[in-house]
């Protein structure tokens, strides 16, 4: 269904958007450095059907580290809670997404699935025959929770973060030498990068993050698509790790379990009652979308969404 423009939600997104020139759009990844700074758009999903919507919302993003949230569903569905937490930790890390530092020792198992070298080991799980198979599958349960059978991957992004995923690719030879990735680097990083330029709008990721709010159930469909309980441990691991190294203060100002990524998207799910999909791309230092947190810190002092 569309999305209906709300006057509240637009004054909201407004005054949010002033503090977009305090951040910068990702260059990392050259081609995310296109975005518009000023962007700033949201969708909140409600399990009836209705959508609200300010901003632009039919423009389109990559999902990046929200990604890495649904790719934990389905490992978990795939392989079971032990192997997958076998293999990787539960704790939060204090460091940024991509560091390094803390897979030494330990056998080298990264200490969360939210930052990247978590993310490479559980991508890696992902079942299937070839890259193509396991994005496909990914990409399957994404359209499902979605309601959109067209989500599709960028392959503009996916290519530019390919050819530039140096430390990436580091980390995925640091965690093959440990026994914890045993497929060649480039098929992993290919599918990792898939993965991370899966595309779509903020009505689309409000209807994902709706999925995780609802335990699982699309109320849209009807189908538990997330098993409860693995719904249960992504919500958890959005709030303990899923703003980077901003999660305690995220929590703590606005208390919603969210995920998001360097494009300046954020997933929100608000338990038992909706989802949130935000577009800002122009980021604060630790990566965050600027706009995006100062839209939810509006929302949720008004609304009193925090959980806490
Ligand atoms: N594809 C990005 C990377 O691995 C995702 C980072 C993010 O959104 O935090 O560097």
């Amino acid at each position: 269904m569309a999305c209906k423009s709300v006057k509240e939600l637009q004054e909201f997104v407004e005054q949010a958007r002033s503090v977009t020139d305090k951040g910068k759009v990702a260059t990392y990844i050259p081609a995310l450095g296109k975005e518009n700074p000023s962007d700033l758009s949201i969708a909140i999903q409600y399990p009836d059907d209705t959508c609200i919507s300010a901003g632009d919302i039919e423009k389109k993003f990559t999902l990046q580290s929200i990604s890495k949230v649904i790719t934990l569903a389905l490992v978990l569905m795939d392989r079971g809670f032990d192997y997958v937490f076998e293999r990787i930790g539960m704790e939060p890390t204090g460091e940024p997404f991509n560091s390094i530092a803390k897979i030494e020792g330990e056998q080298a198992r990264p200490l969360n699935p939210m930052i990247n070298s978590g993310a490479l080991v559980v991508t890696h799980m992902i079942k299937g025959n070839s890259v193509e198979e396991r994005i496909e599958r990914l990409l399957s349960l994404i359209c499902e929770m979605a309601n959109d059978k067209e989500i599709e991957i960028s392959n503009e992004v996916a290519s530019s973060e390919f050819e530039t995923a140096h430390l990436n690719r580091a980390l995925g030879y640091f965690l093959m030498e440990h026994g914890l990735i045993k497929e060649p680097i480039e098929e992993l990083l290919d599918l990792y990068t898939k993965q991370c330029a899966i595309e779509m709008n903020c009505h689309d990721l409000a209807q994902l993050g709706m999925v995780f709010a609802m335990d699982g159930i699309n109320p849209i469909s009807g189908k538990q698509i997330i098993p409860k309980d693995i719904a249960r441990i992504c919500k958890t691991f959005m709030v303990t790790c899923g703003m980077y190294n901003e999660s305690g203060r995220f929590a703590i100002e606005i208390g919603i379990p969210a995920k998001s990524g360097v494009s300046g998207g954020i997933m929100g799910a608000v338990p038992g009652k909706f989802g949130i999909g935000i577009f800002g791309p122009s980021l604060n230092k630790i990566g965050n979308s600027i706009g995006g947190i100062e839209l939810l810190k509006l929302l949720s002092n008004k609304y009193q969404l925090s959980i806490f």
